[in-house]
């Protein structure tokens, strides 16, 4: 059985233990690989190397940075079919999301900070005669960046990418649910060249190797994507050590449709904004609210589409629409939410159970996309991050109702509206409570914007000059000239 290894002073190393943790394929329900059970001493290791590595590549210039990360984003591109495959069969979602959409992404982000960094520039504010500052932006040293599971390599790169290209060293986790393509960019890293110690991925366990980063006094600045709770922990233990934290937490968004929006591409992007990777996304629109003279239009439309084009099955299948549900636990999980949705009154309007599909994927976890309707704004079901393929619809009669109704969870991550009342769309987008609104479209994505959310979907952004800025310190030097 394929044993991944963890990725330590630019060589492929067994954990400290020499333990291992069972590696799934969601659509089969069975181990196809072993996964390091590292702990703190490899965390240790990792940072030794990446402090050893880090006056080097700091003043490696900027320019040479890119060069390095340029070969590793061509090496992925040569290989992306195979990426795609690993991804797939470690995550579950269908091949052609990750042929078209995960792996893609991850080459961009890593061809956008390589770029960026070419053109990243720092201030300078003269004081007339009197004097002139000049700030510089110098990298941190060590920083280390957490990644959830539902986008891997995507959400991984996203980190990874900013952090060694403004010249820091990082010791850097995947989920432990999702470790392979991973473990295939640091093959990667290595054929491209890419100095020893610059990134360390060490695979392992959240609660061992996440909480041994965050504990750590040598790493400076976490960068973390993942759940809500987690994100708090990480907060507890950092903060008081004044680490700089970047949180990308859990989200429950809003979909608010109005009748006069484009009926068709509305309906289509909705689909796609409420089951797209299996609503694995945390920027999926789970809450979707419907304005009163159309409720009933989309209601039957919506569901007749959802019933007959988002197939499930085998995610190697190219005709498969929604894969497998990424593991035994979360499959759990969002079947109980299911069952929670009934008692608190819903009915459901498709889908609503798990499914078996013949084959090679009879022992895998399969959830029928599903559609709720009934619900109060405010139940649990319409208030909890699910984080699968299961939306919720309510009628709504006035723009504050709907308002309300949007902001009143915890979380303030994405919202999307569908309106051709161009001033309405401006009202709104000014008065919901999210970090991204997207007005008649969802998930589409500059890599220059801020990225993140607010409430407890996390502090700080992400993306352009954002990510750049939280991964570099500040300096003002002051000179008076006269
Ligand atoms: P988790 O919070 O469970 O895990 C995220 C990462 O943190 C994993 O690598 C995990 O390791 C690690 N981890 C777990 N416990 C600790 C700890 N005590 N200290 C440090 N690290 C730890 O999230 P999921 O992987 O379940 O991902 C789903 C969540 O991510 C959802 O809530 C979703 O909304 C959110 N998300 C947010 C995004 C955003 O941009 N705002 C984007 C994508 C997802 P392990 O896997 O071993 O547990």
């Amino acid at each position: 059985m394929q044993k991944i290894l963890n990725y330590i002073n630019g060589a492929l190393v067994e954990p400290a233990s020499k333990q291992y943790i069972d590696n799934v394929d969601p659509s089969t329900g069975k181990v196809y690989s072993l996964c390091p059970d590292s702990d703190a001493q490899d965390i240790e290791a990792a940072y030794k190397a990446a402090e050893a590595a880090f006056e080097g590549w700091s003043n490696t210039p900027a320019e040479k940075r890119s060069k390095v990360m340029l070969r590793i984003a061509e090496l992925l591109e040569k290989n992306l079919d195979k990426f795609a495959e690993a991804e797939t069969i470690d995550q579950g979602k269908p091949l052609w999301l990750s042929q078209n959409g995960e792996i893609p992404r991850a080459i961009s982000n890593i061809h956008f900070f390589a770029t960026a960094i070419e053109h990243y520039a720092s201030e300078a504010h003269p004081m007339g005669e009197h004097a002139i500052n000049y700030t510089t932006r110098t990298p941190i040293g060590v920083v280390g960046c957490i990644s959830p599971w539902n986008l891997p390599l995507y959400l991984f790169t996203w980190k990874i990418a900013p952090a060694i290209a403004s010249g820091n060293c990082v010791v850097a986790k995947p989920s432990e649910v999702t470790p392979m393509t991973a473990y295939l960019l640091s093959e990667i890293c290595i054929e491209a060249g890419l100095p020893k110690g610059v990134l360390n991925i060490v695979h392992g366990l959240g609660p061992k190797v996440g909480s041994a980063m965050t504990v750590h006094p040598g790493i400076k600045a976490i960068s973390f994507t993942g759940g809500t709770r987690t994100g708090a922990e990480i907060a507890r233990v950092a903060a008081p050590m004044f680490k700089k934290l970047s949180l990308e937490l859990g989200g429950k968004n809003p979909n608010m449709i109005f009748a006069d929006c484009d009926f068709d591409k509305m309906l289509t992007e909705t689909v796609r904004s409420s089951f797209l990777n299996q609503g694995e996304i945390c920027l999926c629109g789970s809450r979707i609210f419907v304005e009163r003279p159309i409720y009933e239009k989309f209601k039957k439309a919506f569901v007749e589409k959802v019933k007959a084009e988002l197939v499930v099955g085998d995610p190697l299948d190219p005709k498969t629409k929604t894969g497998a549900i990424v593991s035994q636990m979360h499959f759990d999980k969002v079947l109980s939410y299911i069952e929670l949705a009934k008692q608190e009154g819903g009915t459901i309007l498709c889908g609503g159970k798990s499914i078996q599909p013949t084959g090679r994927c009879a022992t895998g976890w399969f959830i029928e996309p599903t559609v709720i309707e009934g619900l109060a704004y405010d139940c649990r079901t319409n208030q909890e991050e699910i984080f699968g393929p299961v939306v919720t619809i309510t009628p709504f009669d006035t723009e504050e109702e709907v308002l309300m109704m949007a902001n009143s969870t915890e979380y303030g991550l994405a919202s999307v509206l569908w309106t051709e009342n161009l001033t309405r769309a401006h009202r709104l987008a000014g008065k919901i409570k999210a970090g991204i609104v997207w007005i008649n479209c969802w998930l589409l994505r500059d890599l220059r914007t801020p990225f993140g959310g607010v409430k407890s979907s996390g502090v700080g952004r992400e993306g352009g000059w954002e990510a750049l800025r939280f991964f570099t310190e500040a300096k003002n030097v002051c000179i008076k000239i006269s």
